[in-house]
């Protein structure tokens, strides 16, 4: 490429970062360090009416979380900016009324009463360029005259508005199917139609990487940067991410929620790296894959034109290849939190817990599930203790917990391979098979017919006093039964 790339995001404050705007952020993100360039961060927030309270720091987070790095943006000053759209009106307005001198737009008077009468069938209008054609001495004394006006895009007539989307390939809108939009209100805020031509070209913009909603509008957004005689950026579109076969992911159906992923236990890299495969395929084929992984093979050429769907199963399945792939120490600072609020909290040593998760789970909210059982423990169920491969029955049953709480009090250091060694040892001097006597002690210390790991571990997680306590209260239990 003949000159430094410059990408942007640029997300509207409107609520939470659905998954599908972050995956725009991140394609755009990868785009410009892949070709060692620069990516800015624009806030679009003219539409007052949809702005949410506390959007944009939840941008800022959502960035910093997901590991997408901005050269410049509102907190990175670039020399572009401002970044933040309602900060550039004098911008907007001093270009709208350039654009006015050469040509390429005009003011427009009309009511809004006289804009609803022109109300088709189906509550839309085309705007019948009413005020087009108006002298320059009218506008003029109008203006003096301090009425209201929006300046409108002059649309030539009889062309054919066509570019070329690295994506899509060839788009083409002929001139008489598209309107004299709006381009400043009256209140002067710029629609999006006019902001994002003016933000890109004077951000310099080289590639603008956006969701397919704009394809189809971007030959109308063309035909402003050629009435400014501004050199037109190149464009990437991305389908949109679904649901299923026939619904988008949605907002309103809060299932594309970046930090709901994160509540539920996510990783964020796993998520990051779960989207960037929704809609681009490595050559590589790889599907984990490092930030820099993704940076180093994202190629225009992988990006799908049909929309993905959003599979939460796989999604969960990466996040399980993340978890087992980090070392103890890692997986064991993450899961604190939710070893913390199940009801095994503090009761005993959250290490060993979180070693017994880390193959155990794919997504870090099951842990409360898993191991809440271990602070509960009382009269249970004896046929847990028939097990006729084994051929363990009451009795063998009751012989093995003898074994189990003889093994268990003989040992001094409480780890796994001590307490494995002892019940080995103990199981061979009493004549018994050491399956045998692992399989009821599991049961005898559970009182569980499936639990995460066998005798050995669980007694490691109960700890040496509470692991006699419950051998003993199983043996009781065992000999009632006669
Ligand atoms: N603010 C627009 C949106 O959130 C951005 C579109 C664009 O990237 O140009 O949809």
């Amino acid at each position: 490429m003949d000159k430094t790339v410059r990408t942007r995001f640029a997300p509207s404050p409107t609520g939470f970062m659905h998954i599908g705007n972050l995956r725009t952020g991140l394609y755009a993100y990868l785009f410009a360090r892949h070709n060692g360039g620069k990516f800015i961060l624009r806030i679009e927030d003219t539409d007052r009416e949809r702005m949410v309270e506390g959007a944009v720091d939840m941008v800022y987070r959502t960035l910093a979380t997901a590991g997408i790095d901005y050269d410049e943006g509102p907190d990175r000053d670039g020399g572009c900016g401002p970044y933040i759209q309602s900060l550039r009106m004098g911008i907007y307005r001093e270009y709208a009324e350039k654009l006015v001198e050469l040509g390429g737009a005009y003011y427009c008077f009309c009511s809004k009463e006289r804009l609803e009468s022109l109300h088709g069938e189906n509550g839309t209008h085309t705007y019948d360029k009413h005020c087009r054609n108006l002298s320059a001495d009218e506008v003029k004394a109008r203006l003096d005259a301090g009425e209201p006006y929006v300046i409108r895009q002059k649309v030539p007539e009889g062309v054919v508005s066509s570019y070329t989307d690295m994506v899509f390939g060839e788009i083409s809108v002929s001139s008489e199917d598209i309107e004299d939009g709006v381009l400043l209100k009256s209140d002067g805020m710029p629609t999006y139609n006019f902001a994002n031509v003016v933000d890109d070209h004077l951000m310099g913009i080289t590639h603008v990487i956006r969701g397919t909603e704009y394809l189809s509008s971007t030959p109308k957004y063309n035909l402003i940067y050629d009435a400014f005689g501004w050199e037109r950026p190149r464009y990437m579109h991305l389908p949109p991410i679904m649901k299923d076969a026939s619904r988008k992911l949605s907002k309103r159906f809060g299932d594309a929620n970046f930090e709901d992923f994160l509540a539920k236990g996510y990783l964020p890299q796993a998520i990051v790296n779960y989207i960037a495969l929704l809609g681009w395929c490595p050559k590589s084929n790889m599907e984990k894959m490092t930030m820099d992984e993704m940076i180093e093979q994202f190629d225009v050429d992988g990006l799908s034109i049909s929309s993905s769907i959003f599979d939460e199963t796989k999604m969960r399945w990466l996040n399980g290849e993340y978890l087992r792939a980090m070392s103890e120490e890692e997986f064991y600072r993450v899961s604190a939190p939710y070893i913390a609020k199940s009801k095994v909290g503090g009761k005993y040593d959250d290490r060993i817990i979180a070693q017994l998760m880390q193959t155990r789970v794919d997504i870090l909210s099951e842990i409360p599930d898993k191991i809440d059982f271990l602070a509960e423990f009382g009269e249970y169920d004896l046929n847990m203790y028939v097990h006729q491969k084994m051929k363990v029955d009451l009795n063998v049953a009751k012989q093995a917990v003898k074994v189990s709480i003889e093994a268990v009090e003989a040992v001094d250091e409480w780890n796994e391979t001590a307490i494995k060694e002892a019940v080995v040892a103990a199981a061979e001097r009493a004549g018994m098979k050491s399956g045998q006597v692992m399989f009821s002690m599991r049961v005898a210390l559970t009182g569980q017919p499936v639990t995460p790991g066998g005798a050995i571990e669980m007694a490691a997680v109960l700890g040496k006093e509470e692991s006699l306590r419950r051998l003993r209260f199983s043996e009781g239990l065992l000999e009632k039964a006669e």
